[in-house]
């Protein structure tokens, strides 16, 4: 499978995610966390992640063990693919920049947790969860095998249903008003259209 050239796309892209991740990761390294709220649930679906959008593809691409769910799709789907990778990766990229030291894997608050609405969070709260979304779908368009391609959508969709109003909660808690007010100009994945200014 390693000869389809998509396959190739794919893992080159999750080298440059998981690189990304690993460059972050190092930055917030002595960051000190106040707050953690990871439990039994939230880990589950971790690791039920980790099974759609890697052991799957893994799976798929260098044994024959997913040859049951192959598919021949429209040439234009890889294509399609191809580019919402790179959106997705520059999102997930620029997420976590804009984020800096408030960024964690989890659920977390840092000691001088900031609130931060600029760049990519001037009009989304949710910015990396979107571009985790469109990786998931460039994975479905990339791989040509149901089950490995789209097993990153069906596996994040729990765990962002979950953790992003967990996620809001805990930034209620942590910012009150101000939160509540960044709410209300954003959107959670989607920018939210300005609304008209109301009359004096
Ligand atoms: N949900 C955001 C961030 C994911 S990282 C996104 O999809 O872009 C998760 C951590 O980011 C959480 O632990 C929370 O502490 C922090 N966080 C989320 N939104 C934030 C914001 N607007 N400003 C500062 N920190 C934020």
């Amino acid at each position: 499978m390693l000869d389809h050239p998509w396959n190739l796309v794919f893992l080159a892209g999750f080298a440059v995610y998981v690189g990304i991740r690993h460059v972050f990761e190092r930055r917030v390294a002595h960051v000190e966390t106040v707050v953690r709220r990871i439990d039994g649930t939230e880990r589950a679906l971790l690791v039920v992640v980790g099974i759609g959008s890697l052991v799957l593809p893994l799976l798929y691409v260098f044994t024959p063990l997913l040859a049951f769910a192959d598919v021949e799709r429209p040439g234009a789907l890889p294509w399609c693919g191809a580019g919402l990778m790179i959106l997705a990766l520059w999102l997930f990229w620029r997420s976590h920049a804009d984020l800096g030291p408030n960024w964690s894997v989890s659920l977390e608050v840092r000691r001088d947790h900031t609130l931060v609405d600029r760049g990519v969070y001037r009009r989304v709260r949710h910015p990396m969860y979107a571009s985790i979304w469109l990786f998931a779908i460039a994975q479905g368009l990339l791989l040509s095998n149901w089950l490995a391609g789209w097993a990153a959508v069906a596996t994040f969709a729990p765990l962002y249903l979950v953790r992003v109003p967990r996620e809001e909660a805990m930034m209620i808690e942590r910012f009150g008003d101000a939160y509540r007010a960044y709410m209300r100009r954003t959107g959670r994945l989607w920018p939210r259209r300005p609304r008209p200014a109301a009359p004096d």
